[in-house]
């Protein structure tokens, strides 16, 4: 969230009214006293270290600068140990600044950790104990009292944080519970390090310092294992999901938003790989899916044509070690990349990209997870297009592609429905029988009525309202479904095919003659038309209304012309 205007003007005069007058003021009342160089120079950096390399506790950092500070405190008072922390906040948050809001983030740790320091050590003061303190009761009760004031300031402060940035997410008691036990055992590693200090010296710096790392780094080889596990999983249940899904679009859709999710990813690419070539198919960005752009990148060509050339998978931390490499524009913001190619037996059927717009967005454990979860995508991609193919298959006509009486059926069924729950106001029904058809059949042969048939079906497809269906109803006879049209509508709607379909001259193939030659031949069609809920409001009536219509109004009428349904 980017906090602009007026909040972070608030706190901007919010900090220098407090921060550096109240610096000033300290320096004046209580001014820094002789110190070691070395040692406030081994604390600001072992201090940063601490902020840069934290220990990650269940995904939240555990910043534990304190062991670091409070020695400070304890040996030269607020002024230094202040002026320490506000060093570190600023190199911390500078160093590991990946996203933006770095003022907003500078103001307002500073602030934070500058009443931190303030208050801690007005509570330490009020128990008496002073700075230099060696009386060990007094100083180990003055310190417990200082971490616990800083602990609740801590907790307070940056539940607030969390409010104002939107990025709140109330602690459960087990984690405030955590954070206070932390804070407490900082007492007895601070002590540690203000004694030796006094008593030894600059070692004890080694003395805290390691165990301190070493510890940091287990748990972070720890955290690294935990995360692991945790994707894994969550893959797991997006290949459920996707396996459930029955068309490939919905597979696709489902596995691009959310793989961007699991990844945190702003950016989701996927390409097509044909013959050697890239064609980008589905994009999507910060979740919506966008338009692709026109191109196709051949093999080398662009970060995803080389997956083709090197047919391994790439990672990207930042901005600089990509850029050079696009031969598209690709957003401003995007700094991480991870790019792997999309394997089906042992072939790159696409490749997928995924993009950040923080620094060091992706880990290399990520690749693992996402090769693990484009091979559920695949798998389910060929499932769904195999059950969308069936399922066509299962609705068509083989001759006309048009759909099958089994599908006129059904959707007549649940028209009906729609209708009688009032979605729709009405449902007709308009049908065509070809006039003198076995004529055409026994000049032209079998061949070319076939013919005569798709080229008849493609028209009625054409003329085919939106939201409307046409099926093959039998031999040559044809049905529209059409929802929400009157009789009236209907009718209009008939009467104009009808007049398309005599003004379209259909091409024969003459195979009963010697030589095969084409002809142009016309054609004109008998039309019915009946409509619910005017002439009846069940789906099968309906049909045999319009038949009816058909036979009677148009066909021995005279042919070539439309019949309403009457009863
Ligand atoms: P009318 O409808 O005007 O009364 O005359 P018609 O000649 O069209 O008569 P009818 O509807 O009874 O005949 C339908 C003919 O359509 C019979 C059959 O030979 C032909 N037919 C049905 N299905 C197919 C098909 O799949 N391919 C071809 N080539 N002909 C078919
Ligand atoms: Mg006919
Ligand atoms: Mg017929």
């Amino acid at each position: 969230m980017k906090l602009n205007g007026r909040p972070l003007l608030l706190l901007s005069l919010l900090w220098i009214l407090v921060v550096p007058t109240g610096i000033v003021y300290l320096l004046s009342t209580q001014p820094i006293p002789e110190v070691n160089w070395l040692w406030v120079g081994l604390s600001v950096l072992l201090g940063f270290l601490s902020i840069y390399y934290p220990i990650i506790y269940k995904r939240k950092p555990v910043i534990l600068f304190v062991w670091f500070t409070l020695p400070m405190f304890l040996l030269y008072g607020l002024t230094t140990e202040l002026i320490i922390t506000q060093m570190i906040i600023a190199i911390g948050v500078l160093a590991r600044l990946k996203t933006g809001d770095i003022l907003f983030r500078l103001l307002y740790n500073s602030l934070a950790y500058f009443v931190l320091s303030v208050c801690s050590a007005i509570a330490f003061f009020m128990t008496g104990a002073e700075i230099g303190e060696m009386a060990f009761g007094s100083l180990v009760f003055g310190v417990l009292v200082y971490q616990l004031v800083y602990s609740v300031g801590y907790d307070w402060i940056f539940k607030l944080y969390g409010i104002i940035t939107n990025r709140m997410r109330l602690d459960t008691v087990k984690e405030t519970l955590l954070h206070y036990f932390r804070m407490i055992i900082a007492v007895p590693l601070a002590l540690a390090l203000y004694f030796i200090l006094f008593h030894y010296g600059v070692i004890g710096y080694l003395l805290v310092g390691i165990p301190f790392f070493f510890m940091t780094l287990l748990l972070r080889m720890n955290r690294q294992t935990d995360d692991l596990n945790a994707y894994i999983q969550s893959a797991g249940k997006i290949g459920q999901q996707l396996a459930k899904m029955t068309t490939e679009e919905s597979v696709i859709e489902e596995f691009m938003t959310k793989t961007a999710a699991l990844f945190e990813a702003d950016y989701v690419y996927l390409f097509d790989h044909y013959d050697g070539w890239l064609e980008p198919t589905h994009f999507f960005e910060k979740g919506k899916k966008v338009n692709v752009p026109q191109v196709r990148l051949a093999k080398g060509e662009g970060i995803a044509g080389r997956i083709l050339s090197d047919k391994h998978s790439f990672l990207y931390s930042r901005r600089e070690q990509w850029i050079q490499q696009t031969i598209t524009p690709v957003p401003e913001e995007i700094e991480s990349l991870l790019c792997i190619p999309l394997i089906r037996h042992q072939g790159i059927v696409g490749v997928l990209l995924l993009g950040s717009k923080k620094k060091d967005a992706f880990k290399d454990f990520h690749l693992n997870v996402l090769d693990l979860l484009s091979s559920y995508f695949i798998v389910a991609v060929e499932k769904a297009v195999y059950i969308e193919h069936a399922e066509q298959e299962s609705n068509r006509c083989a001759l006309t592609g048009l759909y099958n009486y089994r599908f006129l059926e059904q959707r007549l069924e649940s028209e009906m429905a729609f209708l009688s729950r009032g979605i729709h106001k009405h449902v007709a029904v308009v049908m065509l029988d070809i006039d003198h058809f076995k004529d055409v059949n026994d000049t032209y042969g079998h061949e070319s009525g076939n013919l005569i048939l798709q080229q008849f079906a493609n028209l009625l497809q054409n003329k085919c309202p939106e939201g409307s269906i046409v099926a093959r109803y039998g031999g040559e006879e044809f049905v529209y479904i059409l929802p929400d049209y009157t009789k009236e509508a209907a009718l209009e709607f008939a009467e104009a095919l009808r007049i398309e379909i005599q003004q379209t001259k259909m091409r024969v193939e003459n195979d009963l003659a010697c030589i095969i030659n084409e002809k142009q031949v016309e054609l004109t069609s008998s039309v019915g038309v009946s409509a619910a809920p005017q002439d009846t409001d069940e789906a099968m009536t309906l049909l045999r209304n319009a038949d009816r219509a058909l036979y009677i109004g148009a066909k021995q009428a005279g042919r070539n012309r439309v019949g309403g349904y009457v009863k």
